[in-house]
């Protein structure tokens, strides 16, 4: 079976802008294979790059060089008329940090998916359409009795839960989530990674998961892509990656979550040892 997802030396550059600031590479020659079913984290700190390597995979960036492939087929393709619209909305799908943004705030949930499948789903029945919304709610874990709400009468996570069954109701084969958990309660959190691992098992959806927070992405990908100013550091198993880091930088990454053993003075130090070997070749255990 060919790869859902083949990125391939993606590289983006943000252009010098007038006021002063310099060009900034916020990704460069960035490559993954991402099998049907299969899950790769994006990590990073805050300005990495992640976002748009991110936006690129879906195609809300166009890369300076490099290709996505998605079910074999080029992403840069230049979807004409409606059904291709639609068959390349089908390739992939993003969910953001701040689902506020991608939900209209006039609609309730069930208007809210109906208007999806209405354009995705033309065949389904009003009655068809309907058994679909209740099984997309039952999918993310949202109840009968939140279809009639709107936006503001849910928390951030059931907005979420929503901006994930509003994704899925398009069907992709590839669900790109940014940042998508990053802003909710630890134990909310929890709760959307076990649901992102029950979706991905029942629907073989391909993931890619971006966050600044290692200990998140471990719960649910079985890859990592670790990035600092736009370059693939590290990248391979999940586990091998969070056991044995192979670069300082990751290691920093690890280290920098506070918890229980934190210590500083040790993020300091492996700030400096990666700042001193950061001119290494990326690593990838994976072919
Ligand atoms: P991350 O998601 O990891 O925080 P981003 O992809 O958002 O990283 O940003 C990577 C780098 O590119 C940063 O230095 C950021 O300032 C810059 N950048 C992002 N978007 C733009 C843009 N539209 N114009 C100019 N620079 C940008
Ligand atoms: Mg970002």
């Amino acid at each position: 079976m060919p790869d859902a997802l083949v990125a391939d030396g993606l590289t983006k550059t943000y252009p010098a802008r007038r006021g002063g600031t310099a060009a900034v590479t916020a990704a460069k020659r960035i490559g993954f294979r991402l099998p049907k079913g299969g899950s790769l984290g994006l990590v990073g700190e805050s300005g990495s790059g992640k976002t748009t390597l991110a936006r690129m995979i879906v195609g809300l960036a166009r890369p300076d060089a490099g290709t996505v492939t998605i079910d074999g087929r080029d992403r840069q393709w230049r979807a004409r008329g409606r059904k291709a619209r639609l068959a390349r909305a089908r390739e992939a799908q993003m969910v953001f940090q701040d689902p506020y943004g991608s939900l209209d705030r006039r609609l309730t949930v069930e208007d809210a998916l109906r208007d999806v499948l209405r354009r995705h789903r033309p065949d389904l029945t009003s009655a068809g359409a309907a058994g679909h919304v209740r099984t997309l709610l039952d999918r993310v874990g949202l109840g009968e009795s939140k279809a009639g709400s709107r936006p503001h009468q849910l928390s951030g996570g059931q907005r979420q839960r929503v901006a994930i069954a509003k994704a899925l109701a398009v069907d992709p084969a590839v669900l790109v989530l940014d940042e998508a958990v990053s802003a909710l309660d630890v134990s909310v959190q929890a709760q959307i990674l076990a649901l992102l691992n029950e979706i991905r098992r029942e629907s073989g959806v391909s993931l890619v998961f971006v966050s600044h927070d290692l200990a998140v992405v471990a719960e649910v990908t079985d890859q990592v892509l670790v990035m600092y100013e736009g370059e693939c550091v590290e990248h391979g198993a999940t586990t091998d990656v969070l056991c044995r880091p192979q670069h300082p930088y990751t290691e920093m990454l690890l280290s920098s979550a506070p918890g229980p053993d934190w210590q500083p003075e040790r993020v300091a130090e492996l700030r400096a040892v990666f700042a001193a070997t950061r001119r290494e070749p990326a690593r990838s255990s994976l072919a």
